[in-house]
């Protein structure tokens, strides 16, 4: 018999997204527990440097409805526009929140938070004259967020079970509704069942299945392989986002907001080459515009270095006290990682991949949708999803900076706010369990601990990593993706053998990257899958032999499905909730 344990409500991820939803459940005195690989405060979100948006107007005037343009756009229309003026609307209140909270935001003179210029974000829809609307606390916004919020929530008692993965969702067979999740707690290699009215998906992106990523190791993409071994579809996995300033060679990143400090983009020549591809927004036009310019100049022969295989990022103008006072984090991720004090020189970057904008199927309200019948959106009972692992859609085709850590906030409370009202709406005890519950996932541990041979994670791992950074990078070429997708089919097969030496039960980490791994080939699966298929070039989704948006024919979302390696799509909403929708137009900035 596999353990059993009870909570109202279960988030797996203690990032910021499962940490905001956490505490929403937690202050209504539910019982709430929460699952995460590594302590809360070691979530990727902790990574954060640039910041949060807010149409605070604090430096400059600002608006919602210039936001919600901006981010329209900035998805190259594939966004929902309702979930975008959702997302808007409330990112006011979510920050001040924050604020009353105690997050210890950078302040101007007059006591306000400070704000900054950032990438895409512009005033009066899309003008020439950049917002200041990045909420800065230092290049350490995430860090300072994410404290907070497990501050507050250890006051509210969230239950936390650190070091605990969760490996499959366990589904009532009648109608397909989850109640809770299989996970294993690392320190005794014990799997047990955690059991609930609710659970919420918050594990966060998938960027190590790129060989060059700003991400942590555990950004394995386990909510997506969860999902989808549940049978559920993953959205838009084919966008991508390569961020343009990763350190060169070391792929750590470099916030946008040293160029939202008046930091630039220099090729061999010396030549601030932005102003060629983006006149108006320069080195704060929208990543997808900024890395396609910087591979651009590298393939045309003007990259910098011994390789040609680099631009450089030059900031020393912006003299010391503002480097120290705003960017310290760089500046020692500069020495550290470049082996360059910025004060002084420029720093060697390279679009490395970064943010995940497909992901586990949501609306607004956090609750997972699905295809079922006639409807492409059936609520899916029981599961909900937040953060970067969830698609609501509001990010679509590319996202724009500063937009994902308000995404965790506002769709995280919201989550939350709906599995209380779910379960407020139908008190009824926990259903009860299916009979199997469990078992598939006991048989996966099974297979690795019986294996007495087979293939090395390890090498699994980084054919799947080199191949899908070959194949699905930031210019995508046809006969590339067709391979890509045979080659990830293969590795597909072999992570199906892979063996394992240790076979100990105490924090056996060789079997936790073996069962990461797992999550890795689906997250890798659907996205090439899906990126293959589409046939434009839209946001992050580069085609050579597609070079333009197509929205005649592809302003639809993606939908992949593990069985059958099948795709499907469905309609983006244009309809936003209460305002005009803003009608596609070619993306210039
Ligand atoms: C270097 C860097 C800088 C960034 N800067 C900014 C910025 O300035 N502004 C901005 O808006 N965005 C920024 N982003 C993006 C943003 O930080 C992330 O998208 C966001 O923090 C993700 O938060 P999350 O809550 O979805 O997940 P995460 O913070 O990644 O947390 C995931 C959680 O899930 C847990 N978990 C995962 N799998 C399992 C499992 N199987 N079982 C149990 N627990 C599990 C982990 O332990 C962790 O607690 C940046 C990203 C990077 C990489």
């Amino acid at each position: 018999m596999i353990p059993v344990r009870k909570f109202d409500a279960i988030v797996v991820g203690a990032g910021g997204s499962g940490m905001r939803a956490s505490l929403e459940l937690a202050r209504a005195n539910l019982k709430v527990a929460v699952l995460t690989k590594v302590f809360p405060t070691r979530s990727h979100t902790v990574a954060a440097q640039g910041g949060i948006a807010a149409p605070l107007a604090n430096s400059a005037e600002d608006n919602w409805h210039w936001h919600m343009y901006d981010t329209v756009k900035g998805s190259d229309y594939l966004g929902d526009q309702d979930a975008i003026e959702y997302m808007c609307r409330r990112a006011i209140e979510v920050v001040v929140e924050l604020e009353h909270m105690g997050m210890p935001f950078d302040r101007l003179e007059s006591g306000r938070i400070y704000q900054r210029p950032f990438g895409g974000h512009t005033q009066s829809y899309g003008s020439p004259k950049m917002a200041m609307r990045a909420c800065a606390a230092a290049d350490r916004t995430g860090h300072a967020m994410l404290h907070t919020l497990y501050q507050q929530n250890v006051r509210a008692n969230t239950q936390f079970f650190v070091e605990w993965m969760a490996l499959d969702l366990v589904r009532d067979p009648q109608d397909g509704a989850v109640v809770g999740v299989v996970a294993l707690e690392m320190e005794t290699g014990e799997v047990s069942i955690f059991q609930a009215k609710a659970t919420l998906l918050a594990t966060g992106g998938s960027g190590r299945m790129f060989f060059s990523s700003t991400n942590a190791f555990i950004n394995t993409g386990d909510g997506l392989g969860m999902a989808a071994r549940a049978g559920l579809p993953l959205e838009d996995m084919e966008f991508y986002q390569f961020h343009p300033t990763g350190v060169y060679g070391a792929g750590v990143l470099i916030t946008e907001g040293v160029r939202g400090e008046g930091g630039y983009l220099l090729n061999k020549n010396g030549e601030r080459f932005m102003e060629r591809y983006a006149p108006n927004a320069k080195d704060l036009a929208s990543r997808d515009v900024v890395s396609r310019a910087m591979t651009t100049e590298i393939k045309e022969g003007r990259g910098c270095g011994e390789h040609a295989d680099h631009v450089l990022l030059k900031l020393d103008h912006l003299g010391a006290e503002v480097i120290n006072l705003r960017l310290p984090g760089i500046r020692e991720i500069a020495i550290k990682f470049a082996n360059v004090d910025p004060i002084r020189e420029p720093i060697p970057v390279v679009p490395t991949a970064h943010y995940q904008m497909g992901g586990v199927p949501t609306n607004y309200m956090g609750q997972v949708v699905a295809p079922e019948g006639a409807s492409k959106e059936a609520i899916v009972p029981g599961l909900y999803a937040a953060g970067e692992c969830s698609c609501v859609s509001v990010h679509g085709g590319n996202r724009l900076g500063c937009n994902s850590l308000l995404d965790l906030v506002v769709f995280g409370k919201s989550s939350g706010e709906q599995m209380l009202k779910d379960m407020r709406a139908l008190p009824m005890p926990h259903r009860n369990l299916p009979k199997d519950a469990g078992e598939a996932t006991r048989s996966r541990i099974g297979r690795l601990d019986g294996a007495k041979s087979g293939e090395r994670v390890a090498d699994v791992l980084n054919d799947l990593r080199r191949s899908m950074q070959a194949h699905c990078g930031v210019f995508r070429f046809p006969e590339d993706l067709v391979e890509g997708v045979e080659k990830i089919k293969t590795i597909a097969e072999r992570a199906g053998r892979t063996f394992i030496a240790d076979k100990s039960k105490v924090f056996n980490t060789a079997r936790i990257e073996a069962l990461e791994l797992e999550n890795l080939v689906e997250t890798a699966m659907a996205t090439a899958v899906s990126a293959e298929a589409r046939k434009e070039s839209r946001g992050a989704h580069t085609r050579s032999d597609f070079p333009n948006r197509d929205d005649k024919s592809w302003m639809k979302h993606t939908l992949w499905f593990k069985e059958g390696n099948r795709l499907d799509y469905k309609p983006v909403h244009l309809k936003a909730l209460t305002v005009e929708t803003f009608e596609p137009k070619v993306r210039t900035y």
